[in-house]
């Protein structure tokens, strides 16, 4: 029933606690939003939940997996957009599409291809020559390739104008209809207004609440 569950899942940096016994749960089939300001423990949740971190103390459980003991097979299952992606630079557009659709298991170069289109992507530039928003859009035609049950997007729409913001939006939403698992990480609340199911907001590595966008609405 639940895709994503911590227990009390928490992580220090040296002696920086930067996520306190956070507890989540996310639900298959759900749009999760995960909502906080900047050095809030966004990335670090998402990294940990994906094995990329070592666990100070509690555990997660991801698609049936825990991360800490068996990572290759969470990563088999997830599809994941890193705050910082980096892309090969000396290659072109279509050729990192092409890369990346051949090192996932579940790759799918037309799913990429199209998403490209919907951005409005130029392909045929390196990625050394693209701007900051390109390079974003280019990541995100890769992560949204793979067919996996479960995408893990942080902050997809950093960087993007409002036109390309909605768009995105939008295909998160999409991914619903075909029976997957979203969840993804924002500091602006509009965003996580217009597309999730449910939303936990993360405050100096404290979850502070969990709520449905009814409740969140009902607030205001
Ligand atoms: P772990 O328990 O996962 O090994 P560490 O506390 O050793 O965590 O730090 C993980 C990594 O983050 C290390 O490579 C360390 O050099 C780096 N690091 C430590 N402090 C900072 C900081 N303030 N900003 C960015 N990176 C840091
Ligand atoms: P968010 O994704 O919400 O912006 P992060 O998880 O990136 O937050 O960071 C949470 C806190 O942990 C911040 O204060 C950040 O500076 C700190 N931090 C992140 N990575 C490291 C690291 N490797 N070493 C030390 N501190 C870190």
């Amino acid at each position: 029933y639940f895709i994503v569950q911590t227990d009390n899942l928490s992580k220090r940096y040296g002696s920086f606690e930067a996520l306190t016994r956070c507890n989540i749960d996310v639900r298959r089939n759900e749009i999760f939003g995960l909502l906080g300001p900047n050095g809030a423990g966004k990335s670090t949740l998402i990294r940990l939940l994906l094995g990329y971190l070592r666990v100070t103390s509690g555990s997660c459980q991801v698609a049936g997996f825990d991360p800490v003991t068996d990572s290759v097979a969470v990563r088999r299952n997830v599809a994941y957009l890193p705050g910082d992606a980096r892309l090969p630079r000396h290659m072109r557009g279509d050729g990192v599409l092409k890369f990346f659709s051949q090192m996932h298991p579940l790759g799918d170069l037309a799913r990429s291809l199209d998403v490209a289109e919907r951005l409005e992507l130029d392909l045929s530039r390196r990625v050394a020559f693209m701007s900051t928003g390109m390079r974003q859009k280019l990541a995100l035609a890769v992560v949204f390739g793979p067919r996996t049950p479960l995408l893990i997007l942080d902050e997809p729409t950093a960087n993007l104008d409002p036109t390309v913001r909605n768009e995105v939006l939008n295909l998160v939403l999409s991914q619903r209809n075909e029976g997957r698992t979203v969840m993804f990480s924002s500091h602006v609340l509009s965003e996580i207004e217009q597309t999730c199911d449910r939303v936990a907001f993360l405050r100096k590595g404290e979850l502070v609440k969990r709520l449905t966008m009814q409740e969140l609405f009902q607030r205001h």
